[in-house]
């Protein structure tokens, strides 16, 4: 089936300093777009744009996060490239 394109929110770590690596977030993704990189999360921004389309609006890893370490903020999809609106 072909991928589906719009806009979509997803997350990105706003707040390393914050952040104390308990990996609740990745935990939290029902379709594992999240993984932890190098001091960080590394988000496979087309798997959450997949499920977010697919299923509606997703904020299960920014719930999760209990240190407010993660914000969702707009992305676009289009033509098989994803850019952040803003
Ligand atoms: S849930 Fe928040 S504090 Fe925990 S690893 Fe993810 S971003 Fe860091
Ligand atoms: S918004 Fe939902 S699908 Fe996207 S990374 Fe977070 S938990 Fe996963």
């Amino acid at each position: 089936m072909e991928a589906k394109e719009g806009r979509f929110y997803s997350p990105r770590m706003k707040m390393v300093e914050v952040c104390h690596k308990c990996r609740a977030c990745i935990y939290a993704c029902p379709v594992k777009a999240i993984e932890w990189g190098v001091g960080e999360i590394i988000v496979d921004r087309f798997a959450c744009a997949q499920h977010v389309f697919k299923k509606g609006e997703c904020f299960n890893c920014v719930v999760e996060c209990h240190q407010g370490a993660i914000v969702l903020e707009e992305y676009e999809l289009k033509d098989g490239k994803i850019t952040k609106i803003g």
